[in-house]
């Protein structure tokens, strides 16, 4: 019989990632901080528990998809906590994106408590949740891999093995870097397109036929050149993500400067109070440093 299945965190990512392993057919019991996601998917077929705890009671594989490292710290080890409650021999899979150093600690926790654990943080968005074609970069034990492998597949398209405890967070930090680094290059090239009198629509449709192609400015580029920033993936998250990326160079003595360069962009987000925003939000950054806004350019209607 399937393993039943345990989830804690329903944002934006997780409440899909839910309904596509209700789909797949798994026993899904669900927690989070606030009641009204657990509500909704109780209502299509999920089962509510009161705490971490009574998740690990009530399941054999528990996943948390979970803001930051503080907020895994907090439900695997704090009160009314996953480790509580767990069985031996239950699984605990940390889909959230949170410090490789701290995950690798957290495993350590997790298997002396008689449990085993893996990191397994994503991308591909919102998107990608919804329609379970997520990247799943996975750190741990290979046999805990294989075991958790049809339950990940229920989520994403790509899974990939990638190492020791924190493998997957630090694959997951690079991801970061590259993602962020894009859209600013995009932000970049669409003002200085656009203030030298070119329609940003142009040089999307011209950049997107040739070596500069990308997935960022394919997605969100439309979206981009008309300041439609809903999230998708918060500027408050993406700047946690570089916090994590810049300690772990740190750590490794990595010099990443164009990284620590882009991470004070997204604090001047932070700072002018456009956390909420979608990270794609950076470009307002550019245009305020360049005096030049896209939508005086970019008509509503296209
Ligand atoms: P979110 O803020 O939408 O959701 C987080 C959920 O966790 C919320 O429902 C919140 O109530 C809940 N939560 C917080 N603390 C809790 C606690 N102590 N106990 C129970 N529930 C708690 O965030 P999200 O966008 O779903 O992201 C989740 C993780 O996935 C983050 O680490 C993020 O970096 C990562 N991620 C997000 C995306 C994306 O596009 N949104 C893409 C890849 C990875």
């Amino acid at each position: 019989m399937a393993e039943k299945i345990g989830f804690i965190g329903l944002g934006i990512m997780g409440k899909p990632m839910v309904r596509n392993l209700l789909k797949a057919g798994y026993s899904v019991t669900v927690y989070n901080r606030s009641v009204a996601p657990i509500k909704e998917l109780e209502a299509e077929g999920a089962l509510a528990a009161s705490s971490p705890r009574q998740v690990a009671e009530r399941t054999e594989i528990i996943i948390t998809m979970l803001p930051d490292s503080p907020d895994v710290e907090k439900v695997l080890t704090g009160q009314d906590c996953v480790l509580e409650g767990v069985r031996r021999g239950s699984l605990i899979i940390d889909m959230s994106t949170i410090s490789p150093v701290v995950s690798r600690k957290l495993a350590e926790v997790v298997v002396e408590s008689g449990s085993a654990m893996l990191d397994a943080p994503v991308s591909g968005g919102d998107k990608g949740a919804i329609a379970g074609t997520l990247s799943i970069m996975v750190g741990g034990e290979k046999e805990d891999f294989e075991r958790a492998l049809p339950v990940l597949e229920a989520m994403g398209s790509t899974i990939t093995y990638c190492g020791p405890a924190g493998a997957g967070q630090t694959v997951k930090a690079c991801n970061q870097v590259v993602v962020a680094l894009t859209i600013e290059a995009v932000s970049e090239a669409l003002v200085l397109g656009s203030k030298a009198g070119v329609a940003p629509e142009i040089i999307l449709k011209v950049l997107g036929g040739g070596l500069a192609q990308n997935r960022v400015m394919d997605l969100r580029g439309p979206n981009m050149i008309r300041h439609r920033f809903e999230p998708g993936f918060k500027v408050k998250l993406h700047h946690k993500d570089l916090g994590i990326v810049l300690d772990t160079a740190r750590e490794y003595g990595v010099n990443l400067p164009i990284t620590g360069r882009v991470a004070q962009m997204f604090s001047t987000l932070l700072e002018n109070g456009k956390g909420e925003l979608d990270h794609s939000a950076l470009l307002q950054v550019i245009e305020d440093l360049s005096q030049h806004s896209l939508v005086q350019t970019v008509p509503e209607k296209v």
